[in-house]
């Protein structure tokens, strides 16, 4: 009685195309990479679009695969996400940013940085409580770190959102809404959130000259933020001419390749300091 069982376990597993195998065993590899050292976070400088003065940074987390190279987020967040892998993931992130931001402090003048939040930290009973301690382990300001949540991880759960959101803007943490305007949401629900800045996503950016569509979406983001009080950063800004219109339209904040890729913390200083925009 193996046979049929047998057979349908080998028409199953050819099934699997290479992808799927693939998606297993980074799952199955990300368990490990966690506890040995195969993450790396990059940190991309965020700037202040008059002054030009670098103000902040986003960490970005990579993973160095002993066989695959370089895997990017974009490969193994969502993995991470589904396999229940992420809280660790992102605890591991907030304790790397923050040695690094000690590290920064140590030496000389210091930028927040900003990590990434997902749906599934906001209902992590622990957040809260291991966000502390992380201070406390690091001798650390809440100043240090800025968090950033998608639109649609504060709309999978809007009350959670709404509570974890409120107890970490009490602790004193700056908070971002990320990839705004993919997310399909009323804008209402803007003004229940205690947030601080807006990111515009980097689609409507990156196109603003060629495309008349997201020019209008850009410049009435922002005209929407500042009526409800909020600033905004732009994000993938690959070009002067772009910096230049955001600039007119009273942008704050500007991220992207035009200013810097993301760069290892070690270089982050001296990048600083050398930088002249
Ligand atoms: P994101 O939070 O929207 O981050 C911005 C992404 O845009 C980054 O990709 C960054 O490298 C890229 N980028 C920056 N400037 C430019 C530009 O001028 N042009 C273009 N085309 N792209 C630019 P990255 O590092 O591959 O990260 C992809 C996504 O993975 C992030 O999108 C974020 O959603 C997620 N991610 C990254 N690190 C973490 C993390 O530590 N935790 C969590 N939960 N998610 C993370
Ligand atoms: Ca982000
Ligand atoms: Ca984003
Ligand atoms: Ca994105």
């Amino acid at each position: 009685q193996a046979g049929p069982l047998n057979k349908r376990v080998a028409i199953y597993a050819g099934a699997l195309d290479n992808e799927n195998t693939q998606r297993l065993t980074l799952m199955t590899d990300l368990r490990r990479a966690i506890d040995c050292e195969e993450l790396l976070l990059l940190y991309q400088p965020k700037l202040k679009v008059v002054s030009g003065r670098v103000c902040g940074a986003e960490a970005l987390i990579r993973w160095i695969h002993p066989e695959h190279g370089l895997v990017n987020p974009d490969r193994f967040i969502k993995l991470a996400e589904n396999a229940g892998l992420i809280t660790r993931v992102t605890y591991w992130v907030l304790n790397a940013a923050l040695r690094e931001s000690y590290a920064w402090h140590n030496s000389g003048e210091a930028v927040p940085i900003a990590v990434n939040l997902s749906s599934h930290d906001l209902r992590d009973p622990n957040l809260l409580g291991h966000i502390q301690e992380s201070l406390t382990t690091w001798g650390a300001q809440p100043t240090w770190i800025q968090f950033e949540l998608t639109e649609s991880c504060l709309m999978e759960d809007l009350p959670v959102a709404q509570k974890v959101l409120q107890q970490l803007h009490d602790l004193g943490f700056k908070l971002f809404i990320d990839d705004f305007g993919t997310g399909y949401s009323s804008l209402s629900y803007l003004r229940r959130l205690p947030v601080d800045y807006i990111k515009i996503d980097q689609s409507f950016v990156t196109n603003m000259e060629s495309d008349e569509d997201s020019a209008v979406i850009v410049r009435s983001t922002i005209d929407l933020a500042h009526n409800l009080g909020l600033e905004v950063v732009a994000e993938g800004v690959e070009s002067r001419s772009i910096m230049d219109l955001l600039a007119g339209w009273g942008c704050e904040e500007a991220q992207g390749y035009c200013i810097s890729k993301p760069i290892p913390g070690n270089d982050f200083q001296e990048w600083k300091s050398s930088f002249l925009w």
